[in-house]
């Protein structure tokens, strides 16, 4: 097949996934340029859609390259746009750090610092306390424990700390892990019979970072490993943070002896932020980004969009992307206009939380449940809906959708919303159902 060839189809499956504005703004001013044994390459406008793609799409481009060719290959991004000098020398040394830390075994992610994290009255108490740990890891407060909504500066906080750490005291052993890596670790040591070499691993660190530790609920033999994990750790004073999407007491499946572990040192939650935090951050981000965002700009979008950190860098993101392509600067018009679809048309916004809230409502269970692991009809229907909504109606990844729901991958984000468009075109008053929770949350 031919390169144009094979772009075309690619851009008409991922036309047929992510459809309409979506498609238009962040795919069509992509070009493939080259086809090799291994690898694409791609060039996209400027380094936001850069950005933007590689966090929100990448998986779909990658998918329609393999479904088009039968070819696993790597795709590689190319910016069209010359580089401003600064940027450049930014990013160089951004990755110069992300290659050093990674030649250590660190994956901690370099961008995530203290000096880019913004304190305000939503997270100044587990700020201050992240910072406090960094002074005197193992001493101060052990284990720390963070928790808070999806978007809210976990990952960000927990991987400041290790890279303050890593500076201040150059020999310490930091370890961040992903409870999702952790426990494919745990698996895959239990079948090839590895334990020995999980233990080193993990035992042997004097700082270990545990990020969304809910997602271990249910898994006993991940838990048991953890157990222990903790307590050789903590025997020998050594610094353990722990990330999670709930507090210790609301995480179900977990034994008890883990939770109590949890409790044992400081625990601090991160809220909403309110819109002064949420504008502050809005501008390190612009600045950090070299975006001109106006003070009524950045005050609607702080009012806008209400629990999600990441939300609100998205659009700043599009705002940039879209602003660079067209050459019309970011103002409240223009802003309200490029981002009409993705915030809708009435003015408020619609988060996965407003769509839990009454999607459960609707089925007389109590929101939280929608984001455990039961399996039952009363919750498993009603889980279902709401991811199939949020799919619809915000412009989440399918990945940030799961995280939504009690970290479920993106599989069965998909799976379920299949299996809810499947019911709407055989059963016309499931359809109506759907169709009025649409509305009554729209309302
Ligand atoms: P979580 O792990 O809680 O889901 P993240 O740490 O991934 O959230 O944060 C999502 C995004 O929001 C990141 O890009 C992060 O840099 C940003 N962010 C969140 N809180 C803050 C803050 N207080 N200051 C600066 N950036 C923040
Ligand atoms: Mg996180």
């Amino acid at each position: 097949m031919e390169t144009a060839t094979i772009w075309e189809k690619c851009l008409k499956a991922i036309n047929d996934k992510v459809g309409g504005s979506v498609f238009e703004l962040w795919f069509e001013p992509i070009k493939l340029k080259q086809i090799k044994d291994d690898h694409v390459v791609v060039e996209i406008p400027n380094r936001f859609y850069k950005e933007w793609i590689e966090e929100n799409y990448s998986e779909i481009i990658q998918n329609a390259f393999r479904e088009q060719t039968g070819q696993e290959l790597s795709v590689k991004y190319r910016i069209a746009e010359k580089q401003d000098k600064e940027i450049k020398k930014f990013d160089a040394r951004i990755n110069s750090r992300r290659r050093a830390l990674r030649s250590k075994g660190v994956f901690l992610n370099p961008k995530y610092t203290f000096e880019e994290f913004i304190a305000g009255p939503s997270n100044q108490f587990a700020h201050a306390a992240a910072m406090k740990v960094t002074e005197a890891p193992g001493r101060a407060y052990n284990p720390f424990f963070i928790y808070g909504g999806v978007g809210l500066g976990k990952t960000h906080l927990i991987n400041a700390i290790g890279n303050r750490v890593i500076d201040s005291m150059p020999n310490f052993r930091v370890l961040y892990v992903p409870s999702e890596q952790f426990t494919n670790e745990v698996v895959a040591a239990i079948r090839h019979d590895k334990m020995g070499e999980l233990k080193d691993k993990y035992r042997n660190v004097d700082l270990l970072l545990l990020d969304d530790v809910q997602f271990i609920a249910n898994k006993t033999q991940t838990q048991e490993e953890f157990f222990h994990t903790f307590n050789a750790l903590y025997e020998q004073q050594k610094q353990i943070v722990i990330s999670s999407d709930r507090s210790p007491k609301d995480i179900s499946d977990i034994t008890d002896r883990l939770k109590s572990r949890f409790t044992m040192g400081l625990i601090a939650d991160i809220q909403l932020p309110s819109v002064e935090t949420k504008m502050a951050i809005l501008f390190k981000k612009a600045e950090y980004q070299r975006i001109r965002i106006p003070q009524d700009v950045a005050y609607w979008l702080a009012m806008k969009i209400q629990s999600n950190i990441r939300e609100l860098e998205g659009c700043l993101i599009k705002l940039a992307a879209h602003s660079t392509l067209t050459g019309v600067p970011i103002t409240l018009d223009m802003a309200k206009n490029v981002l009409k679809d993705f915030l809708h048309d009435d003015e408020r916004p619609l988060t996965v939380e407003i769509i839990q809230k009454i999607v459960a409502d609707f089925y007389g269970i109590r929101f939280q449940e929608l984001k455990t692991r039961k399996r039952t009809k009363e919750i498993a229907l009603p889980r279902q809906i709401a991811m199939y909504i949020s799919r619809e109606h915000t412009d989440l990844s399918l990945n940030d959708i799961g995280k939504n729901f009690g970290g479920k991958d993106h599989a069965t984000v998909i799976y379920a919303c299949r299996q809810i468009d499947k019911r709407r075109n055989s059963d016309e008053s499931f359809n109506r159902i759907i169709e009025s929770l649409v509305k009554k949350i729209k309302g």
